[in-house]
């Protein structure tokens, strides 16, 4: 790890700290400083960091966080809700995790930070079933926290998640948290509103809820000059695919692909980079002339791809991106949660006539249709959630950049394989 604020305390074995020793680092010093705040000074801090969600929509947190109605104005009796989501589904996407298991105590103080922010009286981390380490690091970590009084008045729990990527979506993750199947919710009414059993919800990321406490130790400022752009603070990028040594490496807001490749000891397998997705599987890939892109949710947009949760894919050209697509459409087809036809049929669809390319036993006819269900399903708003979107936005981008290749399949099947 680096020595950059949010991971620095991060052990290179992960085994997380005890109270005492998080304590001896100054843990719980940003909570103090936040509770000695007025609520609304604390939002307007965020605001002034310029922290956008790491859940991948890159939203402004304050602006989420200013969405929760002041106490009293909620009609009826009860809590209200953080939802802190680490049901980390993506392809490629391992980057919450080591909060987990290695900072439970910064994602506590996050928590409690954001919980007096927005006068939240109950806050669950959910996590992804498969993250036991994860679980049992937040459940001693809390327990901890609370026989020391620390938490106040915010009741904090863990609850394990059944796992589906859909569950990323917030409204889906409240569908589950309520027991029932995990389709998105028709908004508005948005879960500030009416959220978690109909009471005043805030969904954030696990990455969000970490930087709290940095931007309550150092300030907004200080935040803010982590950032090479406008969008404050580091960023933790998860790197993998064709690079030698593939991790999570933390650095400022705005770093490079090129940079981030080099640290991971440049690119693997024939050591010549096709492409890369910086978002990961549903974000569109970008070319070696984009290696010097400042990665942030606003460049990368400019760029023609998704920031999204910073995890980064990174294929050389003895690695075929048509496989690796059909890969990522079978996760997608799988994860669809069938609600709305064009995304139920159009997926598998789409899978299959990638994986008759890659198999040589495609018809000239199927990439038409695989060029107008990429073309149909791709813009936003045209099935209900943005699950299909994505999916089919990276499908879009290789049809795009890696049209030769494209035809080749269909001449010959799959030979990049056989070429290196
Ligand atoms: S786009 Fe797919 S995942 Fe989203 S609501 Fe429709 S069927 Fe469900």
């Amino acid at each position: 790890m680096t020595g950059l604020p949010l991971t620095r305390h991060a052990r290179p074995d992960r085994r997380p700290h005890s109270l005492a020793e998080w304590r001896a680092l100054g843990g719980y010093d940003a909570v103090a400083a936040a509770r000695a705040m007025a609520p609304a000074a604390v939002v307007d801090m965020v605001a002034a960091a310029a922290l956008n969600g790491r859940g991948g929509a890159g939203f402004p947190a304050a602006t989420k966080w200013r969405f929760m109605p002041a106490p009293g104005t909620t009609p009826g009796d009860g809590p209200s809700y953080l939802i802190v989501n680490g049901d980390e589904m993506e392809p490629g996407a391992f980057k919450d995790r080591l909060f987990l298991e290695a900072l439970p105590h910064q994602l506590i103080e996050g928590a409690i930070i954001a919980a007096h922010a927005m006068h939240v009286t109950e806050a669950i981390v959910l996590v992804r079933d498969a993250y036991r380490t994860g679980i049992a690091a937040m459940e001693t970590a809390i327990a901890e926290a609370e026989a020391a009084g620390l938490l106040g008045g915010l009741h904090m729990r863990v609850h394990g998640s059944a796992g589906r990527y859909i569950v990323g979506e917030e409204t889906a993750l409240i569908e589950a948290l309520e027991g029932k199947r995990a389709v998105p919710r028709k908004r508005p009414p948005f879960p500030a509103q009416s959220g978690l059993w109909g009471r005043p919800t805030t969904v954030n990321n696990v990455e969000t809820i970490a930087n709290a406490p940095v931007i309550l130790a150092g300030g907004a400022d200080a935040f803010r000059a982590l950032s090479r752009t406008g969008e404050g603070g580091t960023k933790l990028f998860g790197i993998s695919g064709r690079v030698h040594r593939p991790q999570l490496i933390e650095a400022p807001m705005g770093t490079t692909a090129r940079e981030l490749i080099d640290r991971c000891g440049g690119v693997s397998g024939s050591g010549v980079l096709r492409a890369f997705q910086p978002g990961g599987g549903a974000s569109g890939f970008l070319g070696p002339e984009h290696l010097d892109v400042p990665l942030d949710f606003g460049h990368v947009a400019a760029a023609g791809s998704m920031f999204g949760t910073g995890t980064m894919i990174v294929l050389d050209d003895s690695a075929c991106p048509i496989g690796v697509v059909a890969r990522h459409m079978r996760f997608y087809a799988r994860e669809s949660c069938g609600w709305c036809t064009p995304c139920r049929e159009g997926l598998p669809w789409a899978a299959r006539i990638l994986d008759a390319l890659e198999a040589g036993t495609a018809r000239a006819t199927d990439l038409d249709v695989l060029r107008m269900t990429a073309a149909e399903g791709s813009p936003r708003g045209r099935s209900f959630c943005d699950l299909m979107g994505g999916a089919m936005q990276s499908l879009g981008s290789a049809l795009a950049r890696f049209g030769d290749l494209f035809d080749d399949h269909l001449a010959h099947g799959c030979t990049i394989g056989a070429r290196h």
